[in-house]
């Protein structure tokens, strides 16, 4: 399908880690790494305490800011929870739901995940919504049927009209932080599967623009190679992109596999 109608986006996911203090001279050397012209949108999805700091650093809009969570609360006695209209607020266009970090430690289920996406949306910023198998499902032959239950979840909650503003992030469990990557053919067909079943429920022109990314141990490495294929729309990239080097590279080699397309 052709990728010119949708958008290639780069998203390093910081966890939790580097202070706010790092964020200056993080941003000021990511900076002088960066393509002179911008080859596609560039996200970085920090925590909490550290939004303010990165949108003043980036105040040429160079690079997006996004969150890591939500609650699914508007406002009220939430003791602790961050919500969607305090991260608009704050500038943030993106923000991820059901990583599988949060559904693993915080027990954010199905339903908790759309209701999340829904908040993000209802305040104008794109949810980048995490979807992914265990190694034990896949090795059970479980991964579409288990990807597309986690996609349909989560679509059923997507408000009419907003449909064109989700990113979907593929993250199989067994590849985050662990330096095992899934191989391109493998990330095509789980992107692939979850286009179709974005297709089923919003329709071709939806599906044909909905940006679909692969995370999982993407580094400098193998970025190119995930990032030729047909329904890999960029990267949700965890310990790489707390280096600016390694990020900056993954960066290039979008640059790299359009000026190949385009040869
Ligand atoms: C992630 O946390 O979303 C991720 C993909 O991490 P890593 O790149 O470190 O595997």
């Amino acid at each position: 399908m052709n990728k010119k109608y949708r958008k290639t986006i780069i998203a390093g996911n910081w966890k939790m880690n580097l202070l706010p203090s790092d964020v200056k001279s993080f941003t000021e050397e990511l900076r002088t790494l960066l393509p002179k012209a911008k080859t596609c949108e560039v996200a970085l999805l920090v925590p909490y305490t550290h939004i303010s700091a990165l949108r003043r650093a980036m105040k040429d809009n160079r690079i997006s800011v996004g969150a890591q969570d939500v609650s699914v609360h508007d406002k009220g006695a939430y003791t602790g929870e961050i919500s969607a209209d305090m991260l608009a607020d704050l500038g943030a266009s993106y923000v991820i739901v059901g990583h599988s970090e949060c559904r693993q430690y915080h027990g954010d289920s199905d339903f908790t995940v759309g209701a999340k996406a829904a908040a993000v949306l209802e305040k104008g910023m794109s949810p980048i919504i995490c979807v992914g198998e265990s190694l034990e499902q896949r090795e059970r032959g479980l991964t579409m049927e288990y990807i597309t239950y986690q996609v349909l979840a989560a679509l059923s909650f997507v408000p009419e009209g907003k449909e064109r503003s989700i990113v979907i992030a593929y993250e199989p469990i067994w590849a985050i932080g662990t330096g095992k990557t899934a191989t391109k053919e493998e990330a095509q067909e789980v992107c692939e599967g979850i286009r179709d079943v974005v297709r089923e429920k919003f329709g071709a022109r939806v599906a044909r623009s909905v940006s679909i990314l692969y995370g999982g141990s993407m580094n400098p490495k193998n970025a190119a190679e995930l990032l030729s294929m047909p329904d890999i729309d960029g990267g949700l990239i965890g310990g790489a992109s707390l280096k600016p080097h390694d990020f900056a590279q993954i960066i290039d080699a979008v640059a790299q596999v359009t000026g190949e397309e385009q040869k």
